[in-house]
């Protein structure tokens, strides 16, 4: 299939495409490596205005930006089902979700990343010892397009509460709606200098360039492909990373589940967004005892799902055109190694809408296991029991998030998935509670984003011993230390670490 957009972009703007009927979204200029340079020397200057706000004016401001998206919902609303595709509920989630966390990091930052005071211990009774959370100075946030607001936002409002100024670079497919997010805390707070939040426009190399610029710490959420670049490029400067890359969820469906419950909450955990979630099931592992319930459970739940564009829609097309080929290779190479399709097939492939396809046991070295597949499409594979569930869906190279069905040993098997956020009888919960971190292990990445951990990850950490008086003659730290010091250190040793355990 011909990507429109593809022919259509040119080097010097990006423009982006209503991906159910390939009509032109909105145009922008792109930022080349220049560009970036200025747009980040401008936000390290805002820097300055924005840590004299403090924990509260910061609070005040983000505050204001949150209120203000919420008043012109309509308008983003509206933007996100037209560049994205998704539904309208859809899109009124991602703006709810967005606020929610942006909200929590506002009103949280100050008891997070307050200074720390804590014991010096007893060799150095003498000080006190304080620990504080700095923001690292300027930010840049490389956003993908399957959530262009909520993602990205999950590192720019941390950020920016922190105490940071960001750029952020938003996908080529979603500039709009990163540049409506963008101007939203402008049109939100007038008395802010430019350069609070500022956006760059254009392709991977303006990435690159964001990557490589003088920014002091990259977000960036994309595909592990994309990651391995980007920190290869940060690496040039030390400029430290957060990477939220793919997944390849499992939920886990044990016999003392809530089969009914599972499925329904599968079946939207896999197909939601055309399947396009970072932490959406791609994968299911259920006991042979009730395999055929799920089954049957599962088809019912699909049985009025369908991708479209109007109101009735439950899905809408596939964002990214390129994506097609990727789950049509998964699929196709599923069912020639012996997968059945339960539900749909490789006839459900049209060239803008996925219906839902459910393959069941296929092998499990095929790629619709151990690849991100990123569409309406999951595998599920009959086991044994939960120990062989756990061994499988820790057989691949992601671990991002995960889902477990049990009624007695939910938390158990979550703790034993290899994965950094899981959910207990629900798929994705745990990316709608603003206090939990999240973020992934292996081919995941690495770093959090969201809750306390998040706004740390935008923080430097700086420890402070302060000697607040000398101890008369214990001078430790000293090349006037006294004989009789130096005689007593094995004695303080043998003291305090000989004892017997
Ligand atoms: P990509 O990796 O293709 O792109 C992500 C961002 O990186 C885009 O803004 C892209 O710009 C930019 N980029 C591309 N090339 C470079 C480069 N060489 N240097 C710097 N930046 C570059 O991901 P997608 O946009 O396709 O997003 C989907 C992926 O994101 C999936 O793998 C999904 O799992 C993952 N994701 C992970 C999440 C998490 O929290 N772990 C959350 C959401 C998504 P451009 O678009 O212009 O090419």
């Amino acid at each position: 299939m011909t990507d429109v957009r593809d022919v259509e972009i040119s080097a010097s703007h990006v423009e982006s495409f209503d991906p159910a009927s390939d009509e032109s979204v909105m145009r922008f200029a792109v930022h080349d490596r220049a560009d970036v340079e200025r747009v980040v020397a401008q936000a390290r200057q805002a820097g300055v205005w924005w840590r004299e706000q403090g924990f509260a004016g910061r609070k005040k401001h983000l505050l204001r930006w949150a209120s203000w998206m919420a008043s012109h919902r309509t308008e983003i609303i509206e933007l996100l089902h037209r560049e994205n595709g998704k539904p309208k509920a859809d899109a009124t989630i991602e703006l709810l979700m967005t606020l929610e966390h942006l909200s929590w990091a506002a009103r949280n930052a100050h008891r997070v990343l307050r200074d720390r005071r804590s014991l010096p211990g007893l060799l150095l009774a003498n000080y006190t010892a304080t620990t504080s959370f700095l923001p690292f100075g300027v930010v840049g946030v490389i956003g993908p397009w399957n959530y262009p607001m909520y993602t990205p936002s999950g590192s720019v409002a941390l950020a920016l509460a922190a105490g940071n100024t960001v750029v952020f670079k938003p996908s080529e497919y979603t500039p709009a709606v990163g540049d409506w997010y963008v101007k939203a805390f402008a049109a939100a707070n007038p008395e802010a200098p430019a350069g609070v939040l500022s956006i760059v426009h254009g392709f991977g190399e303006t990435g690159a360039a964001l990557a490589e610029s003088q920014v002091d710490k990259i977000a960036f959420t994309g595909s592990t492909a994309t990651g391995k670049k980007v920190m290869a490029v940060a690496a040039r400067n030390l400029t430290p990373v957060v990477m939220e890359c793919g997944g390849k969820d499992a939920a886990l469906v044990a016999a003392d589940g809530d089969i009914r419950a599972a499925a329904d909450a599968i079946a939207w955990g896999s197909m939601a967004n055309s399947g396009q979630t970072c932490v959406g099931i791609e994968r299911v592992y259920v006991e042979r005892s009730v395999r055929d319930r799920f089954i049957a459970e599962l088809r019912a739940a699909l049985s009025n799902v369908a991708p479209g564009s109007d109101a009735r829609a439950t899905y809408g097309p596939m964002t990214m055109p390129a994506q097609i080929g990727v789950v049509r290779e998964h699929v196709e190479d599923a069912l020639r190694r012996g997968g059945t399709a339960v539900i749909g097939g490789v006839d459900s492939i049209g060239d803008r809408y996925i219906s839902p396809i459910v393959i069941l046991d296929p092998p499990e070295d095929c790629l619709a296991v151990q690849e991100e597949t990123f569409g309406p499409t999951l595998t599920v594979t009959t086991v044994a029991d939960m120990d062989e569930a756990v061994r499988l869906a820790n057989g691949v190279a992601y671990g991002l998030g995960g889902a477990v069905f049990s009624r007695r040993r939910g938390r158990e098997l979550a703790a034993r998935l290899d994965a950094g956020v899981v959910s207990v009888n629900s798929v994705v919960g745990f990316a709608g509670i603003p206090s939990l971190p999240l973020g992934g292990t292996g081919a995941s990445g690495f770093g959090r984003i969201h809750g306390p951990e998040g706004l740390r990850e935008f923080s430097v950490t700086k420890s402070i011993a302060h000697q607040r008086f000398p101890i008369p003659g214990l001078r430790l730290l000293s090349f006037r230390r006294s004989a009789a010091v130096t005689a007593l250190l094995p004695r303080i040793v043998a003291f305090r670490h000989s004892r017997r355990h």
